[in-house]
């Protein structure tokens, strides 16, 4: 079992009164971490010590911010085998999923480091003589950043690398459901040598979530929040956010569509449906949540799709090696079971996998779904996924764009120019054509449109969310004024 702390000012802490609570393994039901139950008050000293670090790191040098986040990067890659079974044992993510987690999110550092001389400004013609204008980033403050369980190290890593680099103090709140594997990227950040304060850490109880996340986006120090997760509960920080007008990049739920047309190699469309819709047991904002296909091509694929999905090992990630593990709750579980049942009441059929009793869920494909059933239009966030038949592109476009999410897509082809024309025509905020859905990198503009939230993570984009932008004059030769 996992004991953890918070981190305040550079302090391991316990919360007032000792107060903690437990994660337990989804699997097995035993303890996996007990974790620090803040309270609003312990959450607001998190702010306050970031807020005292922030004079100071937003004034160090670039090159000084850099060598501590690639020594972060390093340190948090020294890990790898410590993340592999805190995730294993508190969200049930196989050794594969964890490995990936962590080289991603140790880019992401290296990414953020790499950016630290890349905040530049510029300066604008003025029509003042003598006026020399200029547009500069600034750092906002500190920011707050929310992170969940499913990819648990990019995600927490996400939330706080690029706000660093840019010369902003952090408050990371961990999730619930993983307190001990965002505690792990907090120890990588203090062993690189990063100030007191600079990076500070809040875990809660599920309950105290709102209480505690609104003290701290409350908080005046409080410049910029980022949140990843639900889009339920996006909009109850949104509403948060908006009542304190505290500026927010959301990253919430998504329902991508993967796009097979009537002449896709269908042997790259099952291997990049395969992987978008099952890595991590489908439980990925980015997951292949409905795969679009040609009918002239659909017996085929589906035929194809399910000798692959059968063929994916499962089982307990803590035993072996595995594609599917355990998914994260019994919820989970109940949701899928619910929406297997419904889709085959309305008349889809099951091709491969189907209902399960415990948290190890089988690779389930449901074929011929209509938009009656539940899971033509909500997230599975697990491993079971609807196939739509339709017939040609615009109806293939038509179906992909027929959903409240917007934040990943892919298109499969060989006439890479009708793909890049049908991919123009989604309303996502990511897409790939003859690739999956599930794709992520450090330096790209990460983010989504519609219900899938606002704002961006990564690269060029990322610096504008985390960042003030200011219009600072120099007046170098005397100025006329009217009176
Ligand atoms: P969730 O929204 O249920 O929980 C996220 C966090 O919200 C929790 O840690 C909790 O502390 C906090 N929270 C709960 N109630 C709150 C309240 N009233 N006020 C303030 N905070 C509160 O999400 P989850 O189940 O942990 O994650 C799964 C969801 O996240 C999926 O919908 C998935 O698509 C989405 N997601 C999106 C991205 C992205 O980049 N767009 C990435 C990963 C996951």
């Amino acid at each position: 079992m996992n004991q953890i702390s918070m981190l305040i000012g550079g302090e391991r802490v316990a919360a007032t009164g000792g107060a903690t609570f437990e994660r337990r393994n989804p699997l097995d039901g035993q303890v996996a971490t007990r974790a620090p139950a803040a309270t609003p008050a312990d959450a607001v000293k998190a702010v306050e010590a970031a807020q005292k670090a922030f004079p100071a790191w937003a004034e160090m040098g670039p090159g000084q911010r850099r060598a501590l986040l690639l020594k972060a990067a390093e340190a948090l890659e020294a890990k790898a085998p410590a993340f592999a079974e805190a995730v294993a044992s508190e969200t049930g993510g196989s050794a594969l999923w964890s490995g990936f987690n962590v080289h991603l999110a140790a880019g992401m550092l290296q990414e953020a480091a790499s950016i630290t001389t890349q905040i530049n400004g510029e300066v604008i013609p003025s029509d003042v003589p003598g006026s020399l204008a200029m547009a500069v980033r600034q750092p906002a403050g500190v920011v707050l950043g929310l992170a969940p369980w499913n990819a648990p190290v990019i995600l927490g890593v996400r939330a706080v690398a690029t706000p660093l680099a840019c010369g902003n103090t952090v408050v990371l709140k961990g999730s619930e459901l993983c307190p001990a594997t965002h505690g792990l990227i907090i120890e990588a950040l203090q062993e690189a040598g990063l100030p007191p304060g600079v990076v500070n850490f809040v875990t809660n109880a599920p309950p105290d979530a709102g209480p505690v996340v609104e003290a701290m986006i409350a908080h005046p120090a409080v410049r910029r929040v980022n949140f990843t997760g639900s889009t339920r509960v996006g909009r109850i920080i949104a509403g948060v956010c908006a009542r304190h007008l505290k500026p927010a990049v959301l990253e919430l739920g998504g329902k991508a569509p993967l796009l097979v047309l009537d002449d896709a190699d269908l042997d790259a469309a099952v291997n990049g449906a395969a992987f978008g819709a099952f890595a991590n047991s489908g439980q990925i904002c980015m997951s292949t949540e409905r795969i679009i296909v040609d009918a002239s091509v659909a017996d085929a694929f589906v035929a194809k799709l399910s000798a692959k999905a059968q063929g994916l090992p499962l089982g307990d990630p803590r035993k072996g090696p595995v594609v599917l593990g355990s998914v994260v709750d019994m919820g989970t579980v109940e949701r899928c079971n619910a929406m297997i049942d419904d889709a085959l009441a309305k008349g889809a059929t099951l091709v491969c996998g189907g209902k399960a009793d415990s948290t190890l869920m089988p690779a389930t494909l449901l074929d011929r779904v209509t938009p009656d059933m539940t899971i033509y239009h909500e997230e599975s966030f697990g491993p079971v996924k609807p196939i739509v038949r339709v017939n040609g592109t615009d109806a293939a476009v038509a179906c992909a764009n027929d959903n409240a999410y917007g934040l990943s897509a892919a298109v499969f082809s060989r006439d890479i120019a009708k793909a890049w024309n049908v991919a123009r025509r989604i309303h996502s905020g990511i897409c790939h054509i003859n690739a999956p859905t599930v794709h992520d990198e450090a330096q790209m503009p990460f983010g989504g449109v519609k219900e899938s939230g606002y704002g961006h993570f990564g690269g060029r984009a990322g610096i504008e969310s985390f960042t003030d932008l200011r219009w600072i004059t120099m007046q170098t030769t005397d100025r006329h004024y009217p009176f």
